[in-house]
């Protein structure tokens, strides 16, 4: 450790980045000079994106320097390639060197299409413009059937069904004509990681609204007319609207399991370092949100409390998941707690106040705080 005040490196500025930065700028137990590091100057509010081709709400936008806003953090615009954990060492593409006593890793993921087009995949160029094209052709009533595709792996599988079920209301509302609506997913049901009892609400909901869901499959391949599955099965389909297979974005230099994720403990400790900590998608842990995004990222900051600060005890990963799945004019909020195979899912009162996406235990009141740009 040096000898001045510890020195923190986090680098990103989605979820957990800036949970970590606030709770580490703030923290009681921990006098340390943090840099964070994010190509990215602005936070956006990913969830709010699926309202988009609906029309019914603009991603919101912060600037990171607001939201972190604090004098123990210095804002780098950049991006952190290579790690020297043992060094304690951090380096960007064009040779800057940072020196850290904890570095917190949370640089998320890649997106892959699995399917080409004309398959649309959600996060390649243009995909939220063509859902717009798809939810006008539904108006129009000039497509008869869409299927919404989740692949094998992680994904984020909430936001599908938000796309898929406000693609159903808006055919019920606009439509003269009866469209189809339908998900394929491995699942074995609906968003079945929030549990038994939030999943049957969910499949209940998508019961009202007439989407189909197969569950246990994956899109296989697509020709612009039938989508045939994985179970073998095949169906007429005008349109397709996929969400991607995520890899890890880590940093050379840490150890990561194939598919790019970085494995970690229940503190966030990147498994071989001793002072690197990784929090959100990047990790390996199988479900990616931005609330897990958070947890972790707290769980994080309490154990550099611990190694480098006053704190006695760590706050380990609680694998409790809550989010709030939106349609047009419904809500359901899910709280659960995440098992090894299957989750519980944990009964509460739905919300009448504003809507929450992303639940966190700092960031969300900090976005309420500042305004959006
Ligand atoms: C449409 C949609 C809707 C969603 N809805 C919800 C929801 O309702 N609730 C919810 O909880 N989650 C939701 N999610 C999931 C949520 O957005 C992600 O799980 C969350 O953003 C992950 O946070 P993160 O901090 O791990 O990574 P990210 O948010 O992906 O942030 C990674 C950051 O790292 C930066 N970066 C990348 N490489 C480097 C590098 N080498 N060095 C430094 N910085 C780097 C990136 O620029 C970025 O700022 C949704 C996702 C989508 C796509």
């Amino acid at each position: 450790m040096s000898e001045s005040r510890p020195e923190i490196l986090i680098a990103g500025s989605g979820p957990g980045a800036l949970e970590a930065t606030l709770g580490l700028s703030r923290s009681p137990h921990l006098d340390a000079a943090i840099a964070l590091i994010s190509p990215q100057i602005e936070f956006q509010y990913r969830p709010n994106m699926v309202m988009e081709p609906f029309g019914v709400q603009t991603t919101a936008r912060y600037a990171v320097a607001d939201v972190i806003r604090n004098p123990n953090v210095t804002q780098w615009k950049g991006t952190i390639e290579r790690v020297d954990a043992a060094a304690g060492k951090a380096w960007s593409p064009e040779g800057d060197e940072f020196n850290f006593d904890a570095l917190v890793v949370a640089t998320g993921t890649e997106t892959h299409a699995v399917v080409p087009a004309p398959v649309v995949t959600f996060g390649t160029p243009g995909s939220l413009d063509r859902l717009k094209e798809i939810v006008q052709e539904i108006d129009d009533g000039s497509v008869r059937n869409v299927l919404f595709s989740a692949p094998p792996g992680p994904t984020w599988h909430l936001p599908l069904y938000e796309f898929a079920l406000m693609c159903a209301d808006r055919a019920e509302r606009q439509s003269a004509q009866q469209i189809a609506i339908a998900i394929a997913t491995p699942e074995s049901d609906p968003l079945d990681v929030f549990g038994a009892e939030n999943s049957l609400a969910v499949a209940r909901m998508c019961a009202e609204l007439g989407v189909a869901v197969h569950t246990n499959t994956t899109l296989e391949s697509y020709d612009g007319t039938t989508a045939h599955l994985s179970d073998r099965s095949s169906y007429p389909v005008d349109r397709v609207f996929a969400m991607p297979r995520l890899t890890g974005r880590a940093p050379e230099g840490l150890p990561t399991n194939d598919a790019g994720f970085v494995h970690v403990d229940d503190n966030q400790l990147v498994i071989g370092t001793s002072n690197v900590y990784a929090v959100g998608d990047v990790t390996d842990f199988r479900i990616k949100q931005g609330g897990l995004a958070s947890e972790q990222a707290d769980s994080a900051i309490s154990a550099i409390e611990n190694r480098l600060g006053d704190r006695e005890d760590t706050s380990p990963f609680s694998r409790e998941i809550e989010a709030m799945l939106l349609t047009a004019d419904r809500r359901l909020a899910m709280r659960a707690l995440i098992g090894d195979d299957a989750s519980q899912s944990i009964a509460i009162e739905q919300p009448t106040g504003p809507v929450q996406k992303i639940f966190s235990r700092l960031l969300s009141e900090r976005l309420r705080e500042i305004s959006p740009l």
